[in-house]
């Protein structure tokens, strides 16, 4: 599964990682296309992940669904879809790492122990209390602010130790936590790009420090607006956002591409709306023909 850190490095390796709780809507679609722009501005890969371990949420046949959304909408992957629920062997082995290593912890703390808002104050992070199991695991973090630069937001900057704490990276319920798998794939799936949606931009941080103890490299990130309603808000799955309509797929491509900030495309096609939407793309971000961002 794992490929080498030299391919990593050499070339532009994105990736656009849904979570299959339903078909993608004119939301996710605006992620998905950024993501796919971005690779093909720079010549580069374009991956798909499932994100389908958070299994109270997946739908049956939801993933086989998307696909065809993208097939349909001209935005064809480089290589076969990774599922996350095929790698739980990788994330233990992973994790196991981190235990190795004391950094990570097991907290039996309850949602009613814990302050409503602010960090985890660390109740747990020296052994637990007398009688106490645990009930998630805990990332011990390093002090230090984390600082990086969004391709869309600008710089950033976070103190993660002070703001976050020590964050869960194994729920209660079981599960592996977003933050930990997510920053395990990119990482063993050698991205060096990630282009995602704003909601996003608060966990990065958090990953990077993962990615820094994992010893993984640092992916470039962007972040992009989100799609929103009449009423401001976000469309996702949860407030019920219509589905794509795929009997007009240069409309509903066209309306993502819109809410990036640019012009309807007069395209006729697919294929021609992708071949003028790119080096629109790559104009706006000064990407070179011939990338040379991983050359350094
Ligand atoms: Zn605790």
């Amino acid at each position: 599964m794992a490929f080498s850190p030299l391919h990593a490095v050499s070339h532009y390796r994105g990736r656009f990682a849904p979570s299959p709780s339903g078909p993608l809507h004119n939301g996710s679609l605006l992620a998905a296309m950024a993501s796919y722009l971005d690779a093909r501005a720079h010549q580069g890969q374009w991956l798909l992940r499932i994100e389908d371990i958070d299994s109270p949420r997946v739908q049956p046949y939801a993933s086989r669904y998307i696909m065809q959304q993208l097939v349909t909408l001209g935005m064809y992957c480089d290589e076969e879809p990774v599922w996350q629920s095929h790698r739980l062997d990788l994330y233990q082995r992973v994790v196991d790492q981190l235990r190795e290593r004391n950094l990570i912890y097991g907290c039996a703390c309850t949602r009613q122990e814990l302050p409503p808002e602010g960090a985890y104050p660390g109740t747990c992070s020296q052994g637990l209390p007398e009688g106490r199991q645990p009930r998630s695991w805990r990332l011990r973090v390093p002090l230090g602010t984390e600082r990086f630069e969004d391709r869309w937001c600008g710089p950033q900057a976070q103190n993660v130790a002070g703001e976050v704490g020590d964050f869960i990276i194994r729920r209660a319920d079981g599960i592996w936590a977003y933050q930990l798998v997510v920053v395990i794939d990119d990482g063993e799936q050698g991205i060096t790009d990630i282009v995602r949606g704003e909601d996003l931009l608060e966990s990065t941080a958090r990953q990077r420090v993962l990615a820094r103890l994992l010893g993984y490299p640092l992916p470039r990130v962007m972040h992009v607006p989100l799609m929103r309603d009449e009423m401001g808000r976000k469309l996702s799955k949860q407030n019920h956002a219509a589905a794509m309509d795929l009997t007009q797929p240069l409309q509903t491509l066209n309306l993502a591409w819109q809410g990036l900030g640019f012009e309807a495309l007069p395209a006729t096609s697919t294929t021609a709306f992708w071949a003028a939407a790119i080096p629109r793309w790559a104009s706006r971000f000064q990407i070179s023909p011939v990338s040379q961002v991983n050359a350094a």
